[in-house]
């Protein structure tokens, strides 16, 4: 869905669009997370240098309150001018809170007197500082207590001294120089991103100078094709895939020409043979109409042979009629569960008229009950064809063999006779349209030369093949393979 609708967009349509998209994707993500990393990382060392900077000149202020009483007494001149130093330095404020939780120093001189209730303050006097980073507002608070040790000029070791929170200081220090040096930094990561995206724009076009042009060339070659400049094979020999593409091309040309070339030899052979029977009707009843008092055996004579002469192209017709509809995709197999012994059985019955008239003996040997998936009117057909050229193209006196076997995959019809046989060279042949080992022969018995491409084209469409051995002069003998449960592709 999102790759049809991406799709659509004419820019990422085009190879080079996608290439760029790439290429961007590839060269900026990692700039993009490098920044990031970068920023966050020096922001987290910043913050923690700045932390125990503050922290270590807060304590020592802090001691300094202690000595100099100032929690009792805010007059003094030094604690006030470091106050004032500390404050300028880290360019925040300090708070001193008292143990009633009584400010008693604001170096913004708004909050002195003032009481000052926080769980940070609180949480401090009981003797835990604390320190935490307001990365929105970008400054570091801080709540450091003011202890004194009470008992410290006893002897170091007799365990007396013990430390007494007096008061909290509150530190707010601002974080603008960190803030300002990492948008310095950014500015510098966008400017370097912004130099990538216009090497990647640059390469890109460069690249599709390069790469594209292969297929610029095939893509002309293939218009000149089509316009019908030239008929020679395309050879674009700048990459392989461009190479791939033309011999791919020149195969599908080779194919299309060979079905055109087969096409024009399929409409001659059907108007060539589709006139032969008109021919002799002509010939036939020209003879009549120009001879005076014609005898009534040779008027009856010559109408029989006009009338087997539209029998032969009703026949053709048929044929060909059949043909078309194997040929087209609305030829769908009305597939049903068929009793093939009974198929082949029928089959025999019908022919065995034609075969008696040559006395052609017909046998018929079934190895085992059949029943498979087939369409029955066209296999009748197709299975027909092969028994009915067994007996045309058999001797007098000579037999047909049908004999149908299966396994538990496919079942075999193998059509075996004694007949004229087919010339090894011209086996390859026998299923093209129109065909025919000999001619003459064939339309005196009333062969079409389309029989066995029915036969084929049936055979193929049930998915099954069909095989032919012959010796010349002594019998032919075709096997048909087909599945016994139709396979849908
Ligand atoms: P036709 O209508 O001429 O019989 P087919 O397509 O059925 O056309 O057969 C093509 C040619 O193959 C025939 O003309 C014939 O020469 C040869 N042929 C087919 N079956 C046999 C066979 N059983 N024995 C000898 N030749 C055969």
């Amino acid at each position: 869905m999102l790759r049809s609708k991406l799709c659509q967009i004419t820019f990422l349509r085009s190879l080079k669009g996608r290439v760029f998209l790439i290429l961007l994707i590839v060269g900026l993500i990692p700039c993009f997370i490098m920044r990031y990393a970068i920023l966050r990382n020096y922001e987290r060392r910043a913050v923690t240098v700045r932390t125990s900077d503050i922290s270590t000149q807060v304590r020592i202020l802090a001691n300094h309150l202690i000595t100099y009483h100032y929690l009792q007494d805010t007059s003094s001149e030094v604690i006030n001018a470091e106050l004032e130093q500390l404050s300028n330095l880290y360019d925040g404020r300090v708070l001193i809170i008292n143990a009633d939780l009584r400010i008693v120093k604001d170096t913004y001189g708004i909050s002195e007197g003032k009481t000052m209730i926080s769980e940070e303050v609180i949480r401090c006097l009981r003797g835990k500082s604390a320190n935490r980073y307001d990365r929105e507002n970008g400054y570091i608070e801080m709540t450091i207590p003011i202890t004194e040790t009470l008992g410290a000029e006893l002897p170091v070791g007799s365990g007396e001294s013990v430390d007494v929170v007096r008061g909290v200081m509150l530190v707010s220090a601002s974080n603008d120089s960190i803030i300002a040096t990492m948008d310095s930094l950014n500015r510098q990561a966008v400017v370097v991103e912004s130099i990538v995206g216009v090497l990647i724009f640059v390469v890109t076009l460069l690249m599709s100078k390069f790469l594209f042009s292969p297929f610029k060339k095939i893509i002309q070659a293939l218009d000149q094709v089509q316009e019908g400049y030239t008929n020679d094979p395309i050879s674009v020999t700048d990459c392989l895939e461009t190479e791939h593409i033309g011999d791919a091309f020149n195969r599908v040309l080779g194919r299309m020409k060979m079905l055109d070339d087969s096409r024009q030899e399929f409409v001659s052979n059907v108007s060539h043979e589709l006139r032969t029977p008109i021919t002799s009707m002509k010939v036939l009843a020209d003879s009549l109409i120009t001879q005076k008092d014609v005898p009534l055996e040779v008027y009856q004579e010559f109408m029989g042979d006009i009338a087997a002469e539209i029998e032969r192209e009703d026949k053709i017709i048929n044929d060909l009629l059949s043909l078309v509809k194997m040929d087209r995709k609305s030829a769908d197999l009305n597939i049903s569960e068929v009793d093939v012994n009974a198929l082949v059985e029928l089959i025999m019955r019908r022919l065995r008229p034609i075969a008696m008239r040559r006395d052609i003996q017909l046998v018929y040997e079934s190895i085992r009950p059949v029943t498979a998936e087939v369409d029955e009117v066209k296999l009748t057909l197709a299975l027909s064809n092969l028994v009915e050229n067994a007996i045309k193209y058999n001797k007098e006196h000579g037999f047909v063999k049908v004999t149908l076997d299966a396994d538990h995959q496919f079942f075999t019809v193998q059509v075996a006779d004694s007949g004229v046989g087919i010339p090894e060279d011209e086996l390859e042949h026998i299923y093209e349209r129109f065909y025919r080992v000999d001619k003459s022969r064939s339309r005196e018995i009333g062969g079409t030369g389309l029989g066995l491409s029915i036969t084929k084209s049936v055979i193929l469409m049930h998915r099954g093949s069909v095989k032919v051995a012959s010796i010349e002069g002594e019998g032919t003998d075709f096997t048909v393979k087909i599945p016994l449960k139709y396979i849908l592709v």
